[in-house]
């Protein structure tokens, strides 16, 4: 999985103390994004699915942690490590929330295969040309047409060899050609996109709290402790948290500030930049 870093104790992303794990990679490119150096999907992030699972068990062990939000970047960017990791948790977790730009709808329609893609955001999104964009840079997951480069199971192969090809749209530009070999890699793309919907789908029911949607600049009201902007919703699917959740987002904002390495970070959510500024 393309993670930035782990960190404990968190207070500020959930109910009660967290591990916080912020993932590398995101499309969406929200204006006001609080951390748009982790849209790029960088391959030197990359830790090993069952290691950085041993690490996070390790860590909630040794601080008597039991709860963890996953954060980005976006986690869902990366659904097949994303369940791989989460899988292999949630014994040890009472609590995992994360922290999506897609919609839970948009989510549920793609595991299901009612959607062909993940969409990025509608509205407010920084152009994708931004100078941000690099040769190893994600788009939306969506299902591909079946001429597109073959692809790993791996999703930072995946996202990479998708990189590679022009575009591919809907429908198909190639369909007439008789290419040979292309209802094999018809068959083995199906494969592979039942694959990630399934990633999504098991990771949906992975997760105890899922707070969704795109962060929206203009409705950042500063008023909830847990989500960005008005438009998120904080989806609460474990019954027993429910009133941890409600107690917490009864709070007012709080930032915490720590060291980290040889810097400092600020967690938390934060008010937009105009209403921040001291007078
Ligand atoms: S979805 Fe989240 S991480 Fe991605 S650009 Fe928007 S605010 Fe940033």
């Amino acid at each position: 999985m393309l993670i930035d870093r782990a960190y404990a104790p968190v207070e500020t992303l959930g109910p009660g103390t967290r591990i916080a794990v912020w993932t590398v990679g995101c499309s969406k490119r929200c204006e006001g994004c609080a951390n748009p150096e982790l849209w790029r999907n960088d391959p030197a992030k990359d830790i090993d699915d069952a290691r950085l699972s041993e690490a996070l068990i390790g860590m909630a062990r040794q601080a008597g942690i039991q709860r963890i939000t996953f954060t980005g970047g976006d986690p869902f960017e990366q659904p097949e490590s994303l369940v791989r990791v989460l899988a292999a948790i949630r014994p040890h977790f009472k609590d995992i929330l994360v922290y999506t730009g897609y919609t839970l709808d948009n989510l549920r329609a793609f595991a299901d295969g009612s959607k062909r893609e993940l969409q990025g955001m509608p509205h407010a999104a920084v152009p994708c040309d931004t100078p941000i964009h690099a040769p190893y840079d994600s788009e939306p997951l969506r299902t591909p047409c079946a001429h597109e480069p073959s692809r790993t199971s791996s999703d930072r192969e995946r996202l990479s060899a998708l990189y590679e090809r022009e575009s591919c749209c809907t429908p198909c530009e190639h369909e007439s050609r008789d290419e040979p070999g292309a209802n094999g890699r018809q068959q083995s793309d199906r494969i592979e996109d039942a694959r990630v919907r399934a990633a999504v789908k098991e990771a949906l029911d992975c997760v105890d709290a899922l707070i969704d949607g795109p962060y929206v600049e203009s409705l950042n009201d500063g008023a909830c402790p847990l989500r960005g902007s008005s438009n998120q919703i904080v989806h609460v699917f474990s019954e027993s948290l429910q009133g941890d959740y409600d107690v917490a987002l009864k709070q007012p904002r709080r930032i915490q500030n720590v060291h980290f390495g040889d810097t400092f970070m600020s967690i938390g959510i934060h008010g937009r930049p105009t209403t921040t500024q001291p007078a």
